[in-house]
């Protein structure tokens, strides 16, 4: 299928910066400055992408967000002010597939945008079992993970971690998510000890810890796995 973006933005400039981005790289869009009229057109039109900001003038963007997840699951990008950690983690967790910080370049909107497209394909095209990315190299099928051809032990704990992380290579994943998905709800929001899985994980992989090459920190959000 072809894709079609739906760019859902009050302020003209920035949508009209999307736009011509869009365009430019002779992708399909379709544009609102409301979220009625969003919903509206996403039950008309086949579209296969949403950028969305969160401050329109007659709804919530996380509104839009929940009511979306109730009949659909393609992918939304949103896009928040800088300072708002709160509100994206909060998109995220609602469903969101990643966010943009305004303001935001056409090579950090063309990035996003590239990840949510091999993440759509990807999921009609599982069953990759090995990936390698620069030095590393992950077997799932195996649980073996190679640096520069030398295997890394990792606890059944940590391969779960950088499993979740690696199947969702390129896409920021909340604290939230992370947690639930490899302790389960039990844990609550015990960030810290997430923290400390990451960091053992770090001295594993990368070579400066301080600079990670592999697993990125999204400040106040999450971890993204690195994807080039
Ligand atoms: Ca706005």
């Amino acid at each position: 299928m072809e894709p079609l973006f739906l760019i859902v933005e009050d302020d003209s400039k920035i949508r009209n910066f999307i736009k011509f981005s869009l365009k430019s790289h002779q992708y399909k869009c379709l544009e609102t400055s409301t979220g009625k009229a969003a919903l509206n057109i996403l039950s008309t039109e086949p579209v296969t992408t949403i950028i969305l900001d969160l401050g329109l003038p007659d709804m919530d963007g996380l509104e839009i967000i929940k009511q979306v997840r109730t009949f659909s699951d393609i992918p939304i990008i949103v896009v928040s002010a800088r300072d708002q950690d709160t509100e994206k983690v909060e998109a995220l967790d609602a469903g969101a597939d990643d966010y943009l910080s305004k303001p935001f370049s056409i090579k950090e909107l063309l990035a996003r945008i590239r990840v949510v497209l091999r993440h759509t394909c990807a999921l009609k095209n599982d069953g990759l079992s090995v990936y390698n990315l620069a030095d590393l190299e992950i077997d799932l099928a195996r649980h073996k993970v190679t640096l520069k051809g030398k295997e890394i032990h990792f606890t059944p704990i940590e391969f779960k971690v950088i499993t979740l992380l690696l199947k969702n290579y390129g896409k920021v994943l909340t604290h939230n998510f992370i947690l639930k998905e490899v302790w389960g709800s039990s844990i609550g929001n015990d960030v810290q000890s997430l923290r400390v899985f990451m960091a053992n994980i770090r001295r594993k992989i990368e070579e400066n810890p301080a600079e990670p090459r592999y697993i990125i920190t999204e400040v106040g959000v999450g971890y993204r796995f690195a994807d080039e």
